[in-house]
């Protein structure tokens, strides 16, 4: 058995606390801040375009749920004109098979990851809440053109691939702000 002088113990671990007090923070302080997500987020919402949507239906077909309705009627041009379009977004399971499955890039998944609602009907989003604002952005998942602009991921903790294990990344507090939205 080894014993060690009186006090040392209490020594160590005040010196453990000491240098912890100048060590940057790992954390981060959520909801306030927030760090950049994937580029290709599959966030819980998702963000139509109705300058390009032709009211195909090919989302809604592609849909496993059949969460997405879409009501057309032919136009002067001999068109589809969206009367209705409208995603029950608590029923989704954001596998973005629809998104894939558009072939005139009119849907995308979004960024955001907070969209919870107290009421069961706020979940069924209407093709006015599904187009894109200040809130409601794409993420690049299937959108490689949208992926481009995006920022990148920052990741407090990632993969060193010379010591085959995990490392923390610093990041000044001005970096580890995400969108927020
Ligand atoms: S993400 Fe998946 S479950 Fe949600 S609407 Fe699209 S196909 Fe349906
Ligand atoms: S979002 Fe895409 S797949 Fe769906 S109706 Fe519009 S163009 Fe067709």
């Amino acid at each position: 058995m080894k014993f060690e002088r009186y006090g040392i113990g209490i020594a160590k671990g005040m010196a453990l606390t000491f240098k912890h007090l100048f060590r940057a923070p790992i954390t981060v302080q959520y909801p306030e801040e927030k760090l950049a997500v994937s580029r290709r987020i599959r966030g819980n919402e998702l963000v139509w375009f109705l300058d390009k949507c032709t009211g195909c239906a090919t989302c809604a077909k592609a849909c496993p749920q059949g969460n997405i309705e879409i009501v057309t009627h032919v136009g002067d041009e001999n068109n589809y004109v969206v009367d209705k379009f409208e995603v029950d977004t608590g029923r989704c399971m954001f596998c973005g098979l629809c998104v894939e499955a558009c072939p005139y890039d009119a849907l995308a998944m979004g960024r955001s990851y907070e969209r919870a609602q107290y009421r069961r009907g706020d979940v069924i989003l209407n093709k006015e809440q599904l187009q894109m604002s200040d809130i409601r952005q794409p993420s690049g998942y299937a959108r490689p053109k949208i992926e481009a602009t995006l920022p990148r991921q920052n990741l407090l903790v990632y993969w060193d691939k010379k010591k085959g294990g995990q490392k923390l990344r610093w990041l000044s507090l001005s970096k580890k702000r995400g969108r927020g939205v």
